[in-house]
């Protein structure tokens, strides 16, 4: 059952042929062995999760079944869930139990969804590893076959992982500046980021509000489209969410691509981009070709100052929302504080790691009085140009591809004391965040037996088109269903 798709299971259970109770002890089982190897989860909640399961068999023998009744699946532990520890991989929050359901947590319950636990992160979704989780790194399922501690990616790198050594068949993740994209692609799974105001973030713990956004991965296109049915709509209780209809976004997969006209802008196939990864791109969007797409080059002129402009407003939100966690009303206190002040300043030095801290002094900086205009307002004009280069490009052309990440997973340690090299490997995906706008990642290939992601970018409220890019392109390759050693 393991190597089954959402839509797979979905027909078994429907069939009869296995109750959810039976599938959930069955991934139960196999997830409790395998995670001490990856550590791609914070929380298992067993009890939890077969209540659900039998919840979700009588939902279906009342003739009450939707796609995801009984289905198995996991949430980044971003997501808050009502009596179920959610900790945002932070020391800060490890005993903090929401008395609440995320929008996000709520849609999957109520579409009868079981939830086997949370998964791993960077702390506060900064980084781009998941070695800077309070509860430890977690480890790519791909190259552990040759005795090699590889990366996942971050910040969702715990869905990555689980998703792509099928611990579970789909997860929960959230996307701020490329943390659904990277790991995915780093993981060979398939993930999708929509478009800014699609999915609520309300009771998604905040990290820099108008860049976070929650969204999908499995290993199919067809998976992310069932999740995305679940997760997108408006809700009033996220004031940045947009009221617009939500397709079924399974009804237009199967559309041919005949047509499609694809850009690839000059600047993501340049720089340090790894001559292995850019060949498997270039011959997955061959692939594109024989589908009847048309490819032209592109131009996306403030390309190279993303990075810059990202890790100003990234971290100035930052140190804005995370200025809540002070030790008064929830999370961690530290021991016998001597007054409010000898409080505060203990509970964060003692509940933030290294890289949490850093976002909050530079954010802190670049929103003083002096410094302002000079680094966070200039960022935000960038953000406009950067977002009109987009604009600009979809004018011509229907969608943009191009790696996801400059090379693949890299070995755990390798530039975790390197904050900038760890930035950089982000250079092809936060400028989809600066603008608001949707993007997949796709498994494309493998270069010395890591995956490869192919980005696919789209315009505004696009999501249904990049699912059936995706999902045609996965009709007629199978990087998507290779299996890690
Ligand atoms: N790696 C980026 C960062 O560290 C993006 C993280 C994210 O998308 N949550 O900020």
């Amino acid at each position: 059952m393991h190597d089954k798709s959402v839509a797979e299971l979905a027909r078994e259970l429907e069939s009869g042929k296995i109750s959810s109770v039976e599938l959930t002890r069955q991934f139960l089982g196999h997830l409790k062995q395998e995670d001490e190897q990856l550590n791609s989860f914070i929380t298992i909640t067993e009890d939890q999760a077969l209540a659900d399961a039998h919840a979700a068999d009588e939902q279906r023998a009342a003739g009450k079944a939707t796609p995801w009744t009984g289905v198995p699946f996991a949430h980044k532990d971003i997501f808050c869930t009502n009596g179920v520890a959610t900790t945002c991989g932070s020391k800060m929050l490890a005993n903090f139990v929401p008395p609440y359901d995320a929008t996000v947590t709520e849609n999957f319950r109520k579409a009868g969804a079981v939830c086997l636990g949370k998964t791993n992160m960077d702390e506060f979704a900064m980084g781009s590893s998941t070695e800077s989780s309070h509860f430890g790194a977690t480890t790519n399922p791909w190259g552990l076959g040759k005795g090699e501690k590889r990366v996942p990616g971050g910040s969702s790198g715990g869905s990555a992982a689980a998703v792509a050594a099928r611990l579970v068949p789909a997860a929960t993740a959230t996307d701020t500046g490329g943390s659904i994209r990277q790991p995915s692609a780093l993981c060979g799974v398939t993930g999708l980021k929509p478009t800014y105001g699609r999915v609520s973030r309300y009771g998604m713990i905040a990290f820099a509000s108008s860049l976070d956004q929650g969204g999908t991965m499995a290993r199919t296109a067809e998976d992310n489209a069932l999740m995305l049915n679940v997760m997108a709509g408006f809700d009033p209780r996220d004031s940045t969410s947009l009221d617009r209809p939500v397709p079924d976004y399974t009804a237009t997969l199967d559309e041919p691509l005949k047509g499609l006209r694809i850009g690839l802008p000059r600047e993501y196939f340049a720089g340090d981009l790894n001559g292995a990864v850019e060949e498997e791109v270039r011959s997955a969007i061959r692939e594109y070709e024989k589908l009847g797409a048309t490819v032209k080059e592109v131009s996306l002129p403030h390309a190279n100052l993303a990075i810059a402009a990202y890790y100003v407003i990234a971290p100035a939100e930052a140190s804005a929302n995370l200025s809540r966690f002070d030790g008064a009303r929830y999370g961690y206190r530290c021991a016998d504080p001597k007054d409010l002040l000898d409080m505060y300043t203990r509970t964060r030095a003692e509940g933030f790691g290294a890289e949490v801290k850093r976002r909050i002094l530079v954010g802190t900086y670049a929103l003083s009085a002096g410094y302002f205009d000079a680094y966070y307002l200039k960022a935000q004009k960038v953000r406009r140009l950067i977002q009109q280069d987009f604009i600009d490009a979809f004018r011509e052309v229907d969608v943009l591809m191009s790696p996801t990440t400059p090379s693949p997973a890299f070995k755990q340690g390798e530039k975790s004391d390197d904050p900038v090299t760890m930035y950089l490997e982000d250079v092809f995906t936060v400028a989809i965040n600066l603008a608001g706008i949707p993007a997949m990642s796709v498994p494309a290939g493998f270069v010395d037996g890591l995956p490869v992601g192919l980005q696919i970018i789209g315009d505004y409220f696009s999501e249904a088109r990049l699912l059936n890019a995706a999902h045609q392109f996965q009709q007629v390759t199978d990087w998507h269903q290779r299996e890690p050693q």
